[in-house]
């Protein structure tokens, strides 16, 4: 309705009383009645009063006409019908129109007005972006710029599909609302019903001369960069949402979010649970035996480890805080490591001979064959 000063076919000021605007349309009302007066532009005029009045006249719509430059589909709904030779609503002391439509609405539970508004401003899409990172990146984090293709506001027109330099005009058949009255005879007579506007579905706007980028549909896709921050510690299968970053809304709404899905590469050395990391690593029997101070691989480099003397293969000892950092809280996961002791697959004959010393000195009575003395040590060898 922004083509129509409700304000100005009632001849009053925009912070005139509600008593004031009552009076203003009483008067008109009488004066250009069809009834009483005969001139051509006489039942236009009555119609326009009406329709200024149904609004005007309420408090509620009045203040949102104010704000949005219209009433909203609710208080409009019922012009669309105007010239249908209804009962106007106040002058006959009759039902206004407006009020039994929304009855209407309530009886069929269609055109629910203010829930199915084609005018109210929606949020875009969201979209969802998987981004690959190798196992080193998901613990330490990295910042990285992506690319991709949406839907958004053509930048020409602003998002109005119109040229720029021109409006687009409040649709000629609804009058804005984006709904129409239809009226069907049945046999219970005639029945009204609201629709979707077939001129402007339901926009509201018709555009006459359009954006030359979009051809008036306000949208166009584009290649969009965005900054990401990945965030130290994220896991396989983890979102994490951009706001905004998605398609361009309906009606001025704003644009949807951006879903990044991690995905997190293996490592051929780690495994990791959340913050914990877990390594395996070859020990000699001699180490395990006599004890060594070890070098490590963690994410963050080498790490010193000491192995005692006597330990067992499978034993699991912690390097604090040299995991992956914990996405919620402060610091980091451990490192476990846990030493396999190997047995040697090959000896020489100086190695043989040490541990044949080896046996004896342990005071292990072995049978002088070969074979056995390895069978015994190392288990079974195929030969
Ligand atoms: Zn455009
Ligand atoms: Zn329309």
């Amino acid at each position: 309705m922004a083509d129509k000063d409700y304000y100005e076919t009632l001849g009053v000021s925009r912070d005139a009383s509600q008593d004031e605007i009552k009076r203003a349309y009483r008067k008109l009302s009488k004066k250009y009645h069809p009834d009483l007066n005969k001139a051509p532009d006489a039942e236009q005029k009555f119609k326009d009063i009406s329709e200024a009045y149904e609004v005007l006249g309420d408090a509620d719509k009045r203040a949102q006409y104010d704000q949005y430059g219209s009433a909203g589909p609710q208080g409009q709904g019922g012009f669309g019908g105007f010239g249908g030779g209804q009962d106007f609503g106040g002058f006959g002391g009759g039902q206004s129109f407006g009020g039994f439509d929304d009855i209407f609405s309530q009886f069929f539970g269609g055109g629910g007005s203010q829930r199915s508004n084609p005018n109210a401003p929606r949020q875009g899409s969201d979209l969802q972006y998987q981004m690959d990172l190798k196992f080193e990146e998901a613990v330490f984090g990295k910042e990285t710029t992506i690319s991709y293709t949406r839907e958004a506001m053509c930048h020409t027109c602003n998002g109005t599909g119109a040229k720029p330099g021109t409006t687009p005009d409040t649709c000629h058949k609804c009058h804005g609302s984006g709904y129409i009255q239809v009226t069907r005879q049945t046999p219970l007579g005639r029945m009204q019903s609201r629709e979707v506007c077939d001129v402007c579905h339901g926009t509201g706007k018709e555009i006459k001369e359009k954006c030359p980028t979009c051809h008036g549909s306000g949208h166009g896709e584009e290649r969009h960069s965005v900054k990401v921050k990945v965030p130290a510690g994220v896991e396989d299968g983890q979102q994490m949402r951009l706001s905004e970053q998605g398609e361009a809304g309906e009606n001025g709404g704003p644009y949807g979010d951006l879903f990044i899905v991690f995905r997190v590469a293996p490592s051929d050395k780690f495994e990791r649970d959340g913050a914990e990391i877990y390594l395996e690593v070859p020990i000699s029997f001699v180490q395990a035996a006599l004890g060594d101070e070890l070098q490590v691989d963690t994410v963050s480099g080498k790490v010193k480890l000491k192995v005692p003397a006597g330990t067992q293969t499978n034993t699991t000892f912690r390097l604090r805080g040299q995991g992956a950092p914990r996405l919620r809280g402060n610091g980091r996961g451990d490192q476990h490591v846990k030493v396999k002791v190997v047995t040697p697959k090959h000896l020489n004959g100086e190695q043989k001979e040490a541990l044949k010393t080896f046996a004896k000195a342990s005071g292990e009575d072995m049978t002088e064959t070969e074979g056995n003395l390895f069978d015994k040590l190392f288990g079974k060898r195929k030969k």
